[in-house]
């Protein structure tokens, strides 16, 4: 496999084109972002950190049997997935309230949701990623509604495999936000899964160990999401 030309850099990741039309190379940069990209750091070490987070989640869940672009981990900081087309929605899952969710509704921070609610997000830097309706996505031409159901039957089916998976870590899932995509038909699940996504609390005192560090300013970042890691059974060496 060759690894040809960038296509694309987002904030955090670039992707770059194959010498497979089917393939793309994924890199992890340490670039860190937040506030719709005002707050930008690089943050050392932060690259390799999730690329090898990212893979370990996906391949827990590959084995669960969620259908991924993961194919396998090519370096430090990169990866081999497949190339989807990404349908341009953000699903976000929540299983206790915190960030937007609060600002928005006026609730305390760490309330239970139950059951655990869903929101989708228009992707899209320019608008801030506002949140749609599911009448938007089918008026708006975003996603069909198959697309819109499976996309909600996976999110519901990864937070059923990694929520436990956290607590038995003794960390609690707090939110996250998952990108999907489409190949020959199929939707699957792309882009990333790693504390840059989510929201992680220590189970007992409550301690965010996530991208909160980044925005909060809590320092220890990267160290933080290598615990993540490590209370999850991921090795980094
Ligand atoms: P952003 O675009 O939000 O700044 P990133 O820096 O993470 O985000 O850039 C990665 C980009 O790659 C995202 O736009 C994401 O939707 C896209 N992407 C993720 N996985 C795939 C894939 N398998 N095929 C094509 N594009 C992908
Ligand atoms: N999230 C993300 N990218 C986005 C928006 C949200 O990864 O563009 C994640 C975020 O890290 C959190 C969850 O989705 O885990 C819910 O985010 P929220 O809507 O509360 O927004 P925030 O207050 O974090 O901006």
């Amino acid at each position: 496999m060759e690894k040809r030309e960038e296509l694309y850099r987002g904030k955090a990741k670039s992707v770059f084109a194959t010498d497979d039309p089917e393939h793309l190379v994924m890199l992890f940069r340490d670039d860190t972002s937040a506030f719709d990209g005002k707050k930008r750091e690089q943050l050392e070490r932060k690259g390799s950190v999730n690329n090898k987070f990212n893979a370990f989640v996906m391949e827990k869940l590959a084995v669960a049997g969620i259908p991924t672009h993961f194919v396998r981990l090519l370096d430090d900081r990169e990866t081999l997935v497949k190339r989807l087309t990404m349908l341009p929605l953000e699903c976000v899952v929540r299983n206790l309230a915190a960030g937007s969710l609060c600002r928005r509704y006026g609730i305390d921070e760490g309330r239970v949701l139950s059951p655990p609610t869903f929101e989708f997000f228009l992707k899209s830097d320019a608008l801030g990623d506002p949140m749609v309706n599911e009448y938007h996505i089918h008026s708006l031409g975003w996603a069909e509604a198959w697309q819109v159901a499976r996309m909600k039957e996976l999110t519901f089916r990864i937070n059923d495999i990694l929520t436990p998976l956290f607590l038995a870590g003794g960390m609690v899932l707090v939110d996250y936000k998952l990108e999907f995509g489409l190949m020959n038909g199929a939707l699957m699940l792309g882009d990333e899964v790693t504390p840059d996504g989510c929201r992680v609390w220590d189970r007992d005192t409550l301690e965010k160990l996530d991208k909160d560090r980044f925005r909060q300013d809590l320092g220890r970042v990267v160290e933080s999401y290598e615990l993540i890691g490590q209370r999850l059974g991921l090795r980094f060496d």
